[in-house]
């Protein structure tokens, strides 16, 4: 049954937050789940993710993924086979991809062949859900999407590739997982007013992304629905119920785990 059949207020949706990264990591936990804010938890290195997952445990509305974080994809790459050997505790795979800003060109191919290894790994294992980076590095984001179409489903989270790479990267099937600061930007508008509203989730980045100073958390989403809904001139009701109606047909027919 949907919210809007049971008159309900409809889940929130953080689909991209670093739950194990605040200062509190349980009380932000538990926040969620008591306001409803379905949260995917993404890791950046394998060997966070089992701590990670524990703070879903009794905790229905937060899933953990398995990530390795291009930024980290140099120091940490000999981590892959604690990622091979995770990948089937969970449907949900993030914060994977890469990274092309200036910080981290000495360690695109090592990051490369991180994400290529993880891309693999999805496929051998019935594909995923992943949440990908892909600052600075949209097109060989969506190269090495192409050359693994068994991967799963690639949402792309904080995109700021142009319109065309956005066309090119949804006819592969991705998603796109959108902030409030990307929606803060004329530009950012701009591409999410073209994305079909079908393809979207709201997402936070917290704790890295702020609001006014402080880290954001899980439920500042409902800011993010709120400027979705100023832009594809609905209410707030009707926006938060297309996310979490998204989110759903996202869902549907992944693996379950645990
Ligand atoms: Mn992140």
């Amino acid at each position: 049954m949907t919210s809007a059949e049971h008159g309900t207020t409809p889940v929130k949706v953080d689909f991209h937050c670093h739950l194990d990264l605040y200062p509190d990591p349980h009380a932000v936990a538990a926040q969620a789940q008591t306001s409803q804010v379905a949260v995917l938890s993404v890791t950046t290195t394998p060997t966070a993710y089992e701590g990670t997952a524990a703070l879903a445990h009794g905790r229905p509305m937060v899933r953990t993924a398995l990530g390795l974080h291009p930024e980290l994809a140099a120091e940490r790459g000999h981590e892959l086979p604690t990622f091979d050997r995770l990948i089937h505790r969970t449907a949900f795979v993030g914060e994977v991809g890469l990274d092309g800003s200036r910080r981290f060109t000495h360690t695109r191919a090592q990051q490369l062949e991180v994400f290529s290894h993880i891309l693999r790994t999805c496929a051998d294992a019935g594909g995923r859900i992943l949440s990908v980076h892909s600052r600075g590095a949209v097109q060989a984001v969506l190269d090495a999407v192409r050359a693994n179409p068994r991967a799963g489903t690639p949402v792309l989270h904080w995109y700021t590739g142009t319109m065309r790479q956005a066309e090119s990267a949804m006819e592969l099937g991705c998603w796109f997982s959108v902030g409030t600061q990307m929606l803060a930007s004329p530009r950012g508008r701009d591409l999410i007013a073209l994305v079909p509203p079908d393809r979207i989730l709201t997402e936070t980045d917290g704790p890295f992304s702020l609001e006014a100073g402080q880290p954001q958390l899980p439920g500042n989403v409902t800011k993010t629905t709120s400027q979705l809904a100023r832009l594809w001139a609905v209410t707030n009701f009707e926006a938060s119920f297309q996310v979490e109606s998204n989110l759903r047909a996202l869902l549907h027919g992944a693996k379950v785990f645990d």
